[in-house]
């Protein structure tokens, strides 16, 4: 028994015989021509070929992934048509008089050893892209075909994978992906992702491994080849209860979420960037109750200027097709720090200059991502939410901030949504005790329990020594949750939940008794959560959260919720 450690794509459990993939070899050799012309008109008509051989595998992925999985083929025949691209291969067509094979093969090389020397994790993934539409490229005009079947199921082992080689295996014969190269960031890891595979990188490949029995545990990161039979027990028994698990839920899907009583429920998606939108589709949420804008920032090697972040912005809204996508403005400082912005460094970090506070503070550049939210409220249902707020002057900075941002894109002609809403993450004590007020300014609320819980337990999220503090069953928060729901319900408002705790299958009654209209969490959640909520009518709500009110202690709220739970 050997265990491989690597990085963990997709979680779940997956127990088979290892195959080696092998790519097709194409020895594509230097020939001379003597009529550049017809040779570029071969490269043209493969191009063509290459074009529709794309479209159908847009059509597959679209089916099996949805639309951002199968957005990487629509690049791909973005890529096509790139002019570098092309001048390359005809320059080299045309200057050394050679065949359209070689003169492919050349600019493909050259290309992604210029992608994947780039110091840009997202631009390194991309030179697996050329050189997917290369080899394709080369296989047309090499007359060759475009299929790897694989007649039973296998853990595919591979140095690396193109995302049209992942697409087009059987997805009933696949049961995850080891590759050695690969980051989270590539194609091919998001297409995982949204098949639901069990996938690692960074694990090496090894002729002797073909053919042998292994486990995929996407949980751990780990590979184990050869495993013994205690081990082989333990996990098939694992991997057993987490398919009945599955599919009890998958059953649910499709399906409205509503309470025993008949309240309906909005089931949201917490995103971090665009390619988790596929995702939050694949797991039935009704839209992105909180797309945390920060990682587009966290990505970028400088400030992201207003066309990329209204790109992101714009693709996100389009794929959830009409419904909301709650987008939080810049949330940087306390844990996240993005280089580039050269933020002093402070001594108390999660009460100091961040979120809100910074960008207040830098107004021309926060009217950059404005600009860019409105114009993407042009396309779908885009809310804007304000992170951190403690008081009502900041509501009404930001407020004014957006009134100008409209103004100046009206003179420009551009198209936004005139009533977009602006609402608030409360997710401090005095954004709490200032609920009703707030309601006032606000479009909505939404309750960022992670940083609601530190601050008001004063317990540092991260810190362990004092985490039996940092519970949102300790009496105080619950107070809190409740204040901040009935006044947003009170006022009118849609309060929803996009921290942590909305996922918690303990608390979720007692949010349903204080009128909580959408829970926001991370997409694999969301049919749990479902089956949750239809489980309690809302008297039954109400009379546990009565008791759990009552309660002293967060030990005696959770036992208490525990004996409750279904
Ligand atoms: C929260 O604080 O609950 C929240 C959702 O925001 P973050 O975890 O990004 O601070
Ligand atoms: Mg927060």
């Amino acid at each position: 028994m050997e265990t491989y450690h690597g990085k963990s794509i997709f979680n779940g459990i997956a127990i088979g015989k290892i195959c080696k993939y092998e790519k097709e070899q194409q020895q594509v050799k230097r020939i001379r021509i003597s009529d550049p012309e017809a040779e570029i008109n071969r490269f043209d008509h493969a191009r063509e070929e290459a074009g529709a051989q794309l479209q159908s595998l847009y059509d597959k992925a679209l089916t099996q992934v949805g639309e951002s999985g199968a957005m990487i083929f629509e690049i791909h025949r973005m890529m096509l048509d790139d002019d570098d691209y092309l001048d390359s291969v005809y320059h080299i067509i045309r200057s050394q008089q050679v065949n359209a094979e070689f003169a492919v093969a050349s600019t493909g090389d050259n290309f992604s050893r210029l992608f994947a020397s780039m110091d840009d994790e997202y631009m390194q993934g991309r030179a697996a892209d050329v050189k997917d539409i290369s080899d394709r490229l080369i296989r047309i005009l090499m007359g060759q075909t475009d299929k790897h079947d694989i007649m039973e199921p296998v853990i595919i082992m591979a140095e690396d994978l193109a995302p049209s080689e992942t697409v087009q295996m059987d997805k009933d014969n696949l049961l995850a992906f080891v590759t050695t190269l690969g980051s989270s960031n590539s194609h091919t890891a998001i297409l995982a992702r949204t098949m639901g595979i069990p996938a690692l990188v960074g694990i090496p490949v090894r002729d002797e491994w073909n053919g042998k029995t292994a486990i995929v545990d996407g949980h751990s990161g780990t590979l184990i080849i050869e495993p013994d039979d205690a081990l082989l027990a333990g996990m098939q028994a694992k991997k057993e209860e987490e398919l009945r698990q599955k599919q009890l839920l998958a059953e649910l899907k499709g399906k409205e979420t509503i309470t025993k009583s008949g309240k309906k429920i909005n089931l949201y998606a917490n995103i971090g960037n665009v390619s988790d939108v596929g995702a939050a589709l694949a797991n039935d949420a009704g839209g992105i109750g909180l797309f945390r804008s920060e990682f587009l920032y966290l990505e970028a090697q400088d400030y992201p200027t207003e066309e990329e972040q209204f790109q992101a912005y714009k693709k996100a809204v389009e794929t959830m097709d009409g419904r909301p996508v709650i987008i939080r403005t810049l949330d940087v400082g306390g844990d996240k720090e993005i280089p580039y912005l050269h933020m002093v460094k402070e001594d108390n970090p999660f009460m100091g200059f961040r979120a809100v506070r910074y960008c207040l503070a830098n107004p021309d550049q926060y009217k950059v991502q404005l600009r860019a939210l409105l114009r993407a409220s042009a396309f779908g249902d885009v809310k804007i939410m304000i992170p951190l707020v403690t008081c009502v002057e900041e509501v009404l900075a930001v407020k004014e901030l957006v009134e100008q941002c409209k103004a100046e894109l009206t003179e420009e002609g551009r198209k936004f949504n005139e009533n977009i809403e602006v609402g608030i993450m409360v997710e401090t004590p005095a954004a709490s005790l200032l609920a009703d007020r707030l309601a006032e300014v606000a479009d909505f609320f939404s309750i960022g329990t992670n940083d609601l819980i530190g601050s008001t337990m004063c317990a540092d999220r991260g810190n362990d020594t004092i985490s039996n503090l940092y519970q949102v069953y300790y009496p105080a928060v619950l107070r809190s949750l409740k204040n901040i729901i009935e006044s947003g319900v009170k006022a009118g408002i849609m309060v929803g939940m996009c921290g942590e705790a909305a996922a918690d299958p303990l608390l979720e009654p007692l949010l349903i008794s204080w009128g909580l209209e959408e829970f926001s969490m991370s997409a694999p959640s969301i049919l749990r959560a479902r089956k949750t909520i239809s489980q309690w009518t809302k008297a039954e709500c109400d009379e546990l959260a009565e008791k759990a009110l009552a309660c002293n202690t967060a030990a005696e709220v959770k036992a208490l919720l525990e004996s409750a739970a279904r």
